[in-house]
């Protein structure tokens, strides 16, 4: 079996005797992504969302319901070692959880391990070792670099290596927990010396976050056609930036505290098997670009690499939300987007050696269509600050203000396929400290 081959828990006939789970926008039996959620008293453990429910892993596993060499670790307070399953048992697991939740015949042993995600708190699924933030949304990269470099978007570099940096994985957060406004250096075009205070540019990021899940040793590079099976699941990524702060320590080294003060992530681990029905094609590059480099060059990765997602952005002000106004969608558009899929970023990150561990997190960089309706950040939406956004309230924003919520979705739509969605990634501004 491949990466982007279905199986019989794809099938859009089958059903949850979970009532919710039917037709759910995130959660269908089709789905069933991992977490680590806590009720009130319990400590954290493994889950699997089902509707608007949440599966105890443990419990499951103690009623020797689940296989028996995944058992073991499902009794983390972590999913690292769940994510470090090979593709086969994950799947495995996969089959049985969805026979588990689909066939009646297991609804009277099962049904007292659902908890209401009302109840459930949810954590960060991992505890991420390391981050790494990439830039491949071509559109993004080149409306940014336009607004630095208009006569040369995007650096020679960028067609041959997949862009990224080392980020901050202290500071990663779960949706929900509010962000503070950061505090740092600025310097206004004016001003002769900079200032340090609350940032006035505060932005948010569309981008996608890829669990790794296999590790590599150091020294033992990925090859490109392996990259898949080192990917444990995906989630929604907002990359907040001080986009003043950006702008003048940017050089030489490139982002540091204006990335790393805070980012939010969907808690739920949506595997790479729930996703096989969205595997498409990567698109075709633009006449004239150059090909891959051949470590990063595969054709089943060109034919099934990239992912059918539909993202999308909503603010709600607190004006909004006091005058009973629904959020305002700030964008939409395609994951197809990235001037490379997610395995060759896998792969070009090991291509020195580098280790990656179970449970680093990746970043794909913020995500653009080409088109205005699609663009990822307020950075790009408004101009650099120049074109205001106005709010269903007649407020206009054209970067965040204290109050704001910004809210990160994505949904898998396919023909034949039932439609899964991520769970959101939401977070609202509180003031500076
Ligand atoms: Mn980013």
């Amino acid at each position: 079996m491949s990466w982007w081959t279905t199986d019989e828990t794809h099938d859009p006939r089958r059903t949850s005797w979970v009532e919710s789970a039917q037709e759910h926008q995130d959660f269908p039996v089709q789905n069933l992504p991992f977490g680590l959620f806590s009720i009130e008293g319990m400590r954290p453990r493994a889950g699997v969302a089902i509707g608007d429910m949440v599966l105890d892993l443990p419990a499951c596993a103690n009623a020797g319901l689940l296989p028996a060499a995944v058992a073991p670790l499902c009794a983390g307070e972590v999913l690292n070692g769940l994510m470090a399953l090979p593709a086969t048992q994950r799947v495995a697991l996969r089959r049985r959880l969805s026979e588990l939740l689909s066939d009646p015949a297991h609804r009277a042993a099962v049904e007292p391990m659902l908890h209401a995600a009302v109840d459930c708190t949810l954590h960060l699924p991992a505890r991420i070792g390391d981050y790494t933030d990439f830039y491949v949304g071509i559109h993004h990269a080149n409306n940014i670099g336009r607004q630095f470099r208009p006569d040369n978007p995007l650096l020679p570099n960028y067609k041959y290596v997949p862009i990224g940096y080392h980020g901050r994985a202290s500071s990663v957060r779960p949706s929900g927990e509010p962000l503070v406004r950061p505090r740092g250096q600025r310097k206004p075009p004016e001003a002769d010396a900079p200032l340090f205070g609350p940032t006035v540019r505060l932005d948010y990021e569309l981008e996608l976050g890829v669990w790794i899940g296999l590790g590599n040793d150091l020294g033992t590079p990925i090859p490109i056609g392996q990259a898949a099976a080192h990917i444990a699941g995906f989630c929604l990524l907002n990359d907040w930036s001080a986009r003043d702060f950006q702008a003048w320590e940017y050089q030489p080294l490139g982002p540091f505290l204006a990335k790393n003060f805070h980012s939010t992530i969907s808690p739920w681990v949506v595997t790479p098997e729930a996703l096989a029905p969205f595997r498409i094609a990567q698109p075709a590059r633009p006449e004239g670009d150059p090909a891959p480099l051949a470590y990063l060059s595969d054709s089943d990765d060109q034919t099934h690499g990239a992912l059918g997602l539909a993202l999308e952005v909503e603010l709600s002000s607190a004006a909004m939300r006091a005058g009973g106004h629904a959020p305002l969608r700030l964008s939409r558009g395609p994951a197809s987007n990235m001037y490379w899929t997610v395995q060759q970023i896998v792969t070009h990150h090991a291509s020195n050696g580098c280790n990656l561990q179970p449970g680093d997190l990746l970043g794909t960089g913020t995500i653009s269509a080409l088109g205005r309706d699609g663009y990822g950040s307020l950075m790009e939406l408004s101009s650099g600050g120049r074109e205001p956004i106005t709010l269903p309230t007649g407020e206009t924003r054209t970067f965040l203000e204290d109050g704001d919520e910004v809210t990160l979705r994505a949904r898998g739509e396919a023909d034949g396929a039932v439609p899964i969605g991520f769970g959101e990634c939401r977070a609202r501004v509180l003031p500076a400290q």
